[in-house]
């Protein structure tokens, strides 16, 4: 359908100012109507108008719109969220009694004459009347109007935003126990990863909020190293197949060039500073190591900042209770 030729966007009108009502008093079938006087409403500052037929051509710049027509009808919505109370109860027919205003169910609202001026994107002004306007109760829970996007709900690993989010929070909040005392923020819905909980219980109430999460989630459990368990990662591999969209098992598997250990380097605290140490033979220059640790989704290489260090750092396993 070709949008109506009426000169009258949809668009909000903006640089609203000197919006007027008058009350429509009378308004004879073949006479002419009459008004109360002219007032002025504050702090309206948008106004969207949406033609509801498609043949009104009513209007031209720099003209006054005249909408009396019985054949047009124009859809007027008014912001008035910040409207001093007696002006709602002025426009919406209700009582207002020391300050209270009592909506009951058999007030009508009155019809009205608006009239208001806007400036449009152009610079021009444009003045608007509308000689029948009724208005209607405000939503009491007004919600934004629907999306016309498409958008999905991901389950963020926060990969090295763990440590930034970490800081600004710090820097906003303070350091409160419990909340903003870690360096890292937790990856999404996961269980804290200090959590003490074993593999098939995370990954179970995990598996709650991967059904929310259709956009992208992952799950893990921290592992020892079960070379020789393999019932035990058949057991965990079976338990993901059947309760949960995507998960992984974490084991460490890292390499220091300098005595050729393979295993788990660990994480020490040097002067303030998480580094990486083998415990083999003590390096800690990590470019002669290979580490290989989950951040998200993907395994990560060397290189984790001070937040995610300190996350991994303080992971438990998953894998040492009893059913193991
Ligand atoms: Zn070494």
């Amino acid at each position: 359908m070709t949008a109506p030729q009426t000169g009258i966007t949809n668009s909000p009108f903006i640089g609203l100012k000197g919006f007027h009502v008058a009350k429509l008093i009378d308004d004879p079938k073949d006479g002419t109507p009459t008004y109360e006087d002219i007032i002025s409403i504050p702090h309206i500052r948008q106004v969207s108008i949406k033609p509801q037929n498609s043949s009104a051509t009513l209007y031209a710049d720099n003209q006054a719109v005249d909408t009396a027509s019985t054949t047009s009808e124009y859809e007027l919505t008014v912001d008035i969220a910040t409207l001093p109370l007696e002006y709602k109860a002025y426009l919406l027919g209700h009582e207002l009694k020391d300050g209270v205003m009592t909506a009951s169910k058999d007030d009508v609202s009155p019809y009205f004459a608006v009239m208001f001026e806007s400036t449009k994107k152009n610079g021009k002004k444009r003045f608007c009347k509308f000689l029948k306007v009724q208005f209607n109760e405000p939503d009491e829970n007004p919600q934004t109007k629907a999306e016309n996007i498409s958008y999905s709900l991901y389950g963020t690993p926060m990969e090295s935003v763990t440590y930034k989010f970490a800081q600004c929070l710090q820097r906003r909040f303070g350091v409160i126990p419990h909340v903003t005392d870690r360096n890292y923020i937790t990856n999404s819905y996961h269980v804290h990863v200090t959590e003490p909980i074993d593999a098939f219980k995370k990954l179970g109430f995990e598996a709650e909020f991967q059904a929310l999460s259709p956009g992208g989630a992952i799950s893990y459990v921290e592992v020892s190293n079960l070379q020789n368990n393999i019932p035990a990662v058949l057991a965990i591999m079976r338990y993901i197949y059947d309760h949960i969209m995507y998960a992984e098992l974490n084991t460490k598997s890292d390499y220091c060039q300098a005595c050729g250990y393979d295993g788990e380097i660990k994480i020490v605290e040097d002067d303030g500073k998480l580094v990486w140490e083998c415990p083999n033979c003590g390096n800690r220059d990590e470019r002669s190591m290979n580490i290989c640790r989950r951040v998200c989704g993907y395994l990560g290489v060397n290189g984790f900042n001070q937040g995610r260090t300190a996350e991994i750092s303080d992971r438990v396993l998953h894998d040492t209770g009893a059913c193991f």
